[in-house]
């Protein structure tokens, strides 16, 4: 039976919260990509918009497939090659930032172009994740997902506020 999108919500969001990840650090990133271009910003709705980001089945999607492949790999469950592919982050995999780019493509290429910053400068809770040691966890998948949804969520309020001029276009 085909789940309801707000099963998929909860389920999305608890495996965000057992990595340790906030909707409210994702939200940060969102503030710091879109305060320069709108005026009275606020983190409140910064993370109305992550929300809304995560209520969308295609995202949800993305989130739990990543995360499965990043505690599977932690568990050594995955077969080999994929495993040590997966362990150790190999910059030639890309399928992680191709499955990020599917919670990018959902709004657009405002959202790639946040994206694409984010994963440059790893900042704030991407770098926590980018950084963690071996034997500490595994975060192949997740630190992109964290990265779309704020770009994600970032294009969405571009998009709700063109007058404004948007992060990548001005
Ligand atoms: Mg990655």
């Amino acid at each position: 039976m085909v789940k309801p999108s707000s099963e998929l919500e909860k389920a999305a969001l608890a495996r965000l919260k057992e990595r340790n990840v906030t909707i409210e650090e994702i939200a940060e990133l969102v503030y710091d990509l879109q305060t320069p271009y709108l005026e009275g910003l606020t983190m409140e709705y910064c993370l109305h918009n992550v929300e809304a980001v995560i209520r969308k089945r295609e995202i949800q999607n993305a989130i739990l497939t990543g995360i499965e492949l990043d505690v599977l790999a932690e568990e050594g469950k995955l077969a080999s090659p994929l495993q040590e592919i997966i362990a150790n982050d190999e910059g030639l995999f890309g399928v992680d930032e191709i499955l990020a780019l599917s919670i990018v493509n959902v709004y657009g290429s405002i959202g790639l172009t946040n994206f694409g910053y984010l994963d440059k400068l790893k900042p704030k809770v991407i770098n926590r994740l980018d950084s963690v040691k071996e034997g500490e966890g595994i975060n192949t998948f997740l630190d992109d997902i964290v990265g779309a949804i704020a770009a994600a969520a970032a294009s969405r309020i571009a998009h709700a506020n063109p007058e404004e001029g948007t992060a990548g276009v001005n």
